[in-house]
């Protein structure tokens, strides 16, 4: 994994467009989590490299990326289950980085629930209150009502937990991580086990979970949709780093590297070189026999620069037909390869000069088609040579 470490020299765009993206909700609460500089090797594997990042109080941050980034390791240093080779772990500035877990004031939930099965629902709840006194002065079974009602499974105290459904073996496991009142609350991979229905339920319930109770989330998940729709704000990671750190509108709309603009949805790459710039703010650009037009916007674009061209299948307008032409700029002809029927969309594979290229669309689509997109929908990234 460390073998495939990004190349880091290689600059940047400037992001000069930053003004117009999403603020994150939290954005000017004080820092409750930190990491600087941490590393953690393993022998003969770093899966985590030298990560710099920062969580709000009362964030919702996530950690996505492929399979063996770092996730879970990222995840288990700031629950202090691993300790960092270098670098610090803070919380509220105050350094932990040597402090063990369980005087960390932290809530963990596993992927796999981790609950007792000799215990009921009630008494797994109440487990996590062994060591502290409940928040609030509450009793120990008042406060497991409380917690039961939060996950919305009142009632359901005297259950055995093998009588439950995933979801709600998921959601006992989550209240016994919250019974003595965390500071921070760590997911990894919570519904992984689940399947794709309840995964989109759960997400919703412990969204409004963490918001009424306001607690310093950090999740880690593979599924790049799930952390778009839960998050606050988002790392992409890659080879043991963050790739980017953003709200989600900000990782799927202005990705900051090709590794990003891919990982993160479907989307149309282009490598191309800047042929020229006009006074308006547009930029032709060389992308194999065509010359397309864009606005990379701030972004500081050179002529003769190398760069990747970014347009998300929702932003490419076809017309089924080429002899109707298209009314936007940039059209050029495609082959209809396969489709996929997504329900409300089909998503089509095209062929464009070897490359494939991706389409949503209601209509159905064969033979050659046009295909076009506005100046304003592409979306310029650095080319990342490694890729
Ligand atoms: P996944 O989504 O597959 O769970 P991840 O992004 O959570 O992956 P980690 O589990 O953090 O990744 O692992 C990062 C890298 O560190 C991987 O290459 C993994 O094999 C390695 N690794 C993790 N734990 C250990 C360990 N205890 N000993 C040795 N190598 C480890």
């Amino acid at each position: 994994m460390a073998s495939e470490k990004p190349n880091r020299s290689l600059e940047r765009l400037e992001d000069g467009d930053r003004d117009s993206s999403a603020e994150s909700p939290t954005g000017d609460r004080p820092i409750a989590v930190e990491l600087e500089d941490v590393t953690k090797r393993y022998a003969g594997t770093t899966a985590v490299d030298g990560v710099s990042l920062s969580v709000r109080e009362g964030e919702f941050f996530t950690l996505v990326g492929p399979s063996g980034c770092g996730k879970t390791t990222t995840l288990r240093l700031i629950a202090g289950f691993e300790s960092a080779t270098d670098g610090a772990v803070r919380f509220h500035g105050e350094d932990v980085t040597g402090v063990p877990p369980e005087a960390r004031d932290v809530g963990v939930v596993f992927q796999n629930y981790a609950l007792f099965p000799h215990m009921s629902v009630g008494e797994n709840v109440a487990y996590g209150l062994n060591f502290a006194d409940p928040p609030g002065g509450v009793s120990d079974d008042e406060r497991v009502r409380e917690l039961l009602e939060l996950v919305d499974l009142e009632g359901m105290q005297d259950r055995e937990p093998d009588r439950l459904s995933g979801g709600q073996q998921q959601r006992v496991a989550i209240a016994r991580a919250l019974a003595p009142g965390p500071d921070v609350l760590l997911l990894d991979e919570p519904m992984s086990a689940l399947d794709a229905q309840l995964r989109e339920r759960l997400r919703i319930q412990v969204r409004a979970i963490q918001k009424e109770l306001g607690i310093t989330t950090v999740y880690v998940t593979h599924d790049q949709e799930e952390a778009l729709a839960i998050s606050d704000r988002v790392a992409v990671m890659r080879a043991g780093t963050p790739e980017q750190v953003a709200t989600p509108q900000d990782i799927y709309r202005r990705p900051e590297t090709r590794f990003v603009a891919e990982f993160v949805g479907d989307n149309n790459v282009f490598d191309g070189t800047v042929r020229s710039l006009d006074g308006d703010g547009l930029a032709s650009i060389d992308v194999g026999p065509e010359t397309f037009t864009v606005a990379p916007g701030k972004r500081d674009v050179a002529v003769g620069r190398a760069l990747a061209l970014c347009v998300r299948p929702e932003n490419l307008i076809v017309a089924a037909d080429p002899s109707d032409g298209l009314e936007t700029e940039n059209a050029t002809t495609a082959t209809v390869r396969s489709a996929e029927f997504l329900g409300e969309t089909t998503r089509v594979h095209l062929e464009w000069h070897g490359q494939e290229l991706l389409v949503r669309t209601r209509n159905p689509l064969s033979g050659d088609v046009l295909v076009g997109f506005d100046p304003e929908d592409a979306h310029v990234v650095a080319v990342d040579r490694t890729v």
